[in-house]
């Protein structure tokens, strides 16, 4: 069994977004701790936070994912963009705190011309200032396309970064399907090698959610453009594997598919009709 789910709009707390997606028959969603272009959180509600947490110690929903802004660039060559990328993660932590157990995934960052390996050590450094021992959130690092300067785009990348991180078992991995797909992993028709080159590199315990896109190009492309469930180039029948795959089960996955609301509730019954669970 998965936790199934899609992003949420924040804006009306996040106990009014575990209604939502109990109304669209989801058990898990992911959200942005800010506006997704930066800027100021809203002031941390406990008691909404408290009514969340709730929810997920009745069972009725799964763990979380908040999702950093992706405006934040821990890798970035200017000093000041690497500071406010440092405060926002800080804050968001510190917030979450009163979310605990749940994920907060961000975008590892692009290393603007700097070159990749400055852009990895650059942010484990970030890492290694914000995580402390104690804390009750597990960071995840998002894979990527690759497009551009971002790091992340390959396995490897990925475990360079978990490999200068202190605090490893405060750290994870969320699998985005789509930019996978664009890096270059043959998710569609290869799932078990790709996943075992995962587990070899990275190891599937690190593997903590999922983020399930269709992709609008072709493998390789490197673009990251999401698609609808089955209207791109990874298709249906190929996220059906996924998500009942015997290696990824217990984890949320969540849909960022062009939708809205009663897109995603489509597209999760969809999901759950193929997996044979009638929620
Ligand atoms: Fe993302
Ligand atoms: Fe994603
Ligand atoms: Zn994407």
């Amino acid at each position: 069994m998965v936790y199934l789910g899609c992003h949420l709009s924040s804006t009306k707390g996040f106990y009014a977004m575990g209604e939502t997606a109990q109304q669209i028959g989801a058990d898990t969603f992911q959200f942005f701790t800010r506006n997704p272009r930066g800027g100021k959180a809203k002031p941390m509600d406990e008691q909404d936070a408290a009514k969340l947490s709730q929810l997920q110690m009745q069972g009725i929903l799964g763990p979380v994912i908040a999702h950093a802004p992706y405006t934040i660039n821990p890798c970035s060559a200017e000093a000041r963009t690497r500071e406010f990328a440092l405060q926002t993660m800080e804050d968001d932590l510190a917030r979450l705190e009163h979310l605990p157990g749940n994920y907060y995934n961000f975008h590892p960052g692009s290393h603007v011309g700097q070159g990749t390996q400055i852009g990895i050590r650059l942010i484990a450094e970030a890492l290694n200032t914000v995580l402390t021992q104690q804390g009750n959130t597990v960071v995840l690092l998002e894979t990527m396309a690759g497009k551009g300067s971002e790091i992340g785009g390959s396995f490897e990348e990925l475990r360079e970064i978990l490999d200068r991180v202190e605090h490893a078992h405060r750290m994870g991995v969320c699998l985005d399907t789509c930019h996978v797909h664009d890096g270059g992993y043959d998710i569609v028709h290869d799932l078990d090698g790709v996943l075992t080159e995962f587990d070899k590199v990275i190891g599937l315990d690190r593997l903590k959610a999922l983020h399930i896109n269709d992709s609008m190009n072709i493998r390789g492309a490197r673009k990251d453009r999401h698609e609808k469930l089955g209207q791109g180039h990874i298709g249906l029948d190929a996220m059906v594997r996924i998500v009942t795959h015997p290696a990824l089960q217990g984890r949320p996955m969540v849909l960022e598919t062009p939708n809205e609301l009663d897109g995603y509730e489509q597209e999760i019954r969809l999901l759950r009709e193929r997996i044979g669970e009638n929620v």
